[in-house]
């Protein structure tokens, strides 16, 4: 009984789409306020910030949005120093020499290198999506040419760095949102904030929220590759027409040799390179 149950779930999984098997492997991480109170050393409240930026003697909080504080680090209080001991940030201030996308800017550092600065929690429209354009013109608006400051923890698995980005007062990551210019980017960030904030766009049809069912960008460039995967097996199998000595089952991937009992037989496939395919088992492809 517990055998057929099990080989039944077994058949379940392998019907799930990839997708839906990737998202129960990695849950959205859970939403969390980013922001915490800042109090001084008589525990009188100074502000809600998500960090504090040490520079010198003074410590720099950054409300939501709007005047930043500067506060002298000795006027904090003991656990708020404690804190920020135990969250160790990165910093880069740079010109921004360019602007990628609504998400993606190049900044200039201390010693003119480009590095590529994604900001965090966000993703923004692609170039040939609805308002893919228009979210990468508001950016570049915002920061083309001018000094920014971007906090950061760690870089991403491209090298990029991937941060919270300022312009004087504003908050790039969040004013992308709040305009309707970017998608909170769910299955990476746990951002409370900027899970809110979203909602608030969506609300009031700003930007991509004007259209009542825009499509994700994690969604779209999936679709591309699928659309792109696709394409280039087509062309392939138009390429392999006459027999090469070696058959593909473009279903499972496995490659047989003129010998095997499956060569021009498996009911999807095409003739194929020496190279293509996991060589099967039997006829060693
Ligand atoms: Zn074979």
């Amino acid at each position: 009984m517990f055998r057929d149950r099990f080989a039944f779930l077994l058949l379940l999984l392998a019907l799930l789409p990839a997708g839906a098997i990737l998202a129960q492997a990695e849950p959205d991480p859970p939403l969390v306020d980013p922001f915490r109170e800042w109090r001084d050393v008589e525990k009188n409240s100074l502000t809600k910030s998500r960090f504090a930026y040490v520079d010198g003697d003074q410590a720099c909080l950054w409300p939501e949005t709007g005047q930043r504080m500067l506060i002298p680090v000795a006027r904090l209080s003991e656990e708020d120093r404690e804190w920020i001991a135990d969250h160790p940030l990165r910093i880069l201030r740079g010109k921004v020499v360019f602007v990628a996308d609504g998400d993606t800017i190049g900044v200039l550092d201390a010693d003119n290198q480009q590095r590529r600065v994604r900001l965090e929690g966000i993703d923004a429209p692609e170039s040939n999506q609805a308002f893919g354009n228009k979210s990468k013109r508001i950016l570049s608006d915002a920061c083309h040419g001018k000094e920014v400051l971007v906090v950061y923890t760690s870089e991403d698995q491209y090298g990029r760095i991937l941060g919270q980005i300022y312009v004087d007062d504003r908050w790039l990551n969040h004013d992308q949102i709040e305009s309707g210019m970017a998608w909170h980017y769910r299955h990476f960030s746990g951002d409370a904030h900027l899970a809110e904030l979203q909602k608030q766009s969506q609300k009031a049809q700003k930007g991509i929220w004007s259209d009542p069912n825009p499509q994700q960008p994690w969604r779209f460039r999936l679709d591309e590759r699928r659309r792109r995967e696709a394409e280039e097996e087509k062309a392939k199998a138009a390429e392999m027409t006459a027999p090469t000595g070696f058959w593909l089952n473009s279903s499972s991937g496995v490659r047989h040799n003129a010998q095997c009992d499956h060569y021009g037989k498996t009911s999807r496939g095409r003739y194929c390179t020496a190279e293509e395919g996991k060589p099967c088992g039997i006829c060693g492809g």
